[in-house]
């Protein structure tokens, strides 16, 4: 039986229910998070709940659980009314439901809902991943975790539709940002690794800030500085990093093949640290 959280109820997915006029649905007036569990234990909780604070606050919609200790709680519970061992939590919260209006409604109680999901992906990541460009036709705030994700939709699509498994951002100065549903690394020497800062142009993931941590723990020396596609040629090395997909390898981004269609060493590098970072929350958190 697959149970879901919605506006303080928990039931079968089946019978959960939101309105027609949730906001959300309407103007995707809403933000979401999604958060790896593995053996029923929750990972990067912190983060994640000070980027669904921050994606909250830049809408203005109220946190809407007493305390941070209430989100926690609820989405243990959920866990453990699942059968899912490992899976990741999808988490929305909306402003709520009103008459359509653009004006947000004088009185606010935001809509939530959250569902477990597990990994379905057909993809072997390990194996490296290829990947073309696209020009970026979003917003000027894609550091807000909203669900307005059309353009990011129809990017994925298209990487789909060529048979590759992302399309990364080009901005009109021709900047790679970071891909639909990832943020994106470059090697550019032997062990320095250059990725675009994190402010309004890119989603700040959890994932990209837990592996900046590891690469400076770990004597790589990372550059946070636009990349431009102009300098494609030179790298050594590209990869991808998503909370659904950990550090994934990339060997060919448009015609380019990169380092002979192999993971290469810094990529396989960042992916055994953040495995590795993984587990060992496994066995420390969440007791
Ligand atoms: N950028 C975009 C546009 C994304 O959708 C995602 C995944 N939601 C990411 C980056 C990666 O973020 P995270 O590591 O927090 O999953």
């Amino acid at each position: 039986m697959n149970i879901c959280y919605v506006n303080g109820k928990y039931l079968p997915k089946k019978d959960s229910k939101i309105s027609i006029e949730d906001r959300g649905l309407n103007f995707s007036d809403s933000v979401y998070e999604v958060i790896a569990f593995k053996s029923k234990k929750i990972l990067n909780y912190n983060r994640h709940l000070t980027r669904l604070e921050r994606s909250l606050s830049s809408l203005k919609i109220k946190f809407p659980f007493s305390n941070v200790k209430t989100l926690e709680l609820i989405i243990r519970n959920l866990i453990n009314f699942n059968t899912l061992n490992n899976g990741f939590i999808y988490l929305q919260i909306t402003r709520g439901t009103s008459v359509r209006n653009h004006l947000f409604p004088k009185l606010q109680k935001p809509n939530i809902i959250i569902v477990l999901y597990n990994s379905k992906s057909t993809h072997n990541f390990a194996n490296g991943v290829k990947v073309i460009t696209i020009q970026d036709m979003r917003w000027k705030r894609c550091d807000i975790k909203t669900t307005s994700l059309l353009a990011n939709v129809l990017g994925k699509q298209t990487a789909e539709d060529k048979g590759v498994y992302e399309s990364l951002q080009l901005n009109n100065s021709n900047d790679i940002t970071e891909g639909t549903t990832s943020n994106v690394f470059f090697v550019v020497e032997d062990n320095l690794i250059q990725t675009y800062p994190s402010n309004n142009h890119i989603l700040g993931g959890v994932t990209r800030d837990i592996v900046i941590d590891l690469a400076k723990k770990n004597n790589v020396k990372i550059l946070e500085k636009p990349f431009n596609i102009s300098n494609i040629k030179y790298i050594k090395e590209a990869f991808l990093t998503s909370t659904t997909v950990g550090v994934i390898p990339i060997i060919q981004i448009d015609k380019m093949v990169i380092s002979d269609s192999q993971p290469g060493r810094v990529s396989k590098k960042m992916m055994t640290l953040f495995n590795a970072n993984s587990k060992k929350q496994m066995n420390t958190i969440n007791e």
